[in-house]
């Protein structure tokens, strides 16, 4: 068994569509990034690729190259699975907490647990998926952002040395 945590922070700003989870949101605001800036994908992708031994995020996908210019992030999660599953590992859950103001997350939480369920190989059960506002304090209570954090545990399948 292998455990790792992932945790990102993005900009909201107007002129982005809002994207978590890989869903479209109706929102005023979406989050700034060099990607779709999907805060929720990237906590993910962190989590599998510290619990794997690999570097972070933006050193598998710099923003500084332009392939990766407005790319959907479930793309840099089933890259970061790619990897995941080289080292001989599967996902067993997840556990993600998002961090913002607004808008509810509740109507589109099936459909986000569904997605990620599809691209890490398990059962849309196994995607734990919580959101809090932070009582309008900090950034994040000012609505200048959101933050995801995840916990992701993996272990070593039969396939693996
Ligand atoms: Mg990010």
């Amino acid at each position: 068994m292998r455990i790792g945590q992932g945790y990102d922070v993005h900009r909201l700003v107007a002129g982005r569509d809002l994207i978590l989870g890989g869903v479209k949101i109706p929102h005023e605001k979406g989050l700034l990034g060099h990607s779709d800036a999907d805060v929720l994908l990237h906590a993910v992708c962190d989590a599998l690729l510290g619990a794997a031994g690999f570097g972070d995020i933006g050193h598998q996908f710099p923003d500084s190259d332009p392939q990766f210019k407005g790319i959907s992030s479930l793309i840099l999660l089933a890259h970061c699975m790619v990897l995941v599953g080289e080292k001989g590992f599967q996902v067993v859950n997840l556990d993600i907490t998002l961090l913002a103001e607004k808008p509810k997350l509740a109507p589109y939480r099936q459909a986000i647990c569904e997605n990620i369920a599809e691209v890490l190989c398990i059962d849309p059960e196994e995607v734990g998926l919580k959101a809090t506002t932070t009582e309008g304090l900090g950034p994040v209570g000012r609505g200048e952002g959101m933050a995801a954090l995840c916990v992701v545990l993996l272990e070593r399948g039969k396939e693996a040395s």
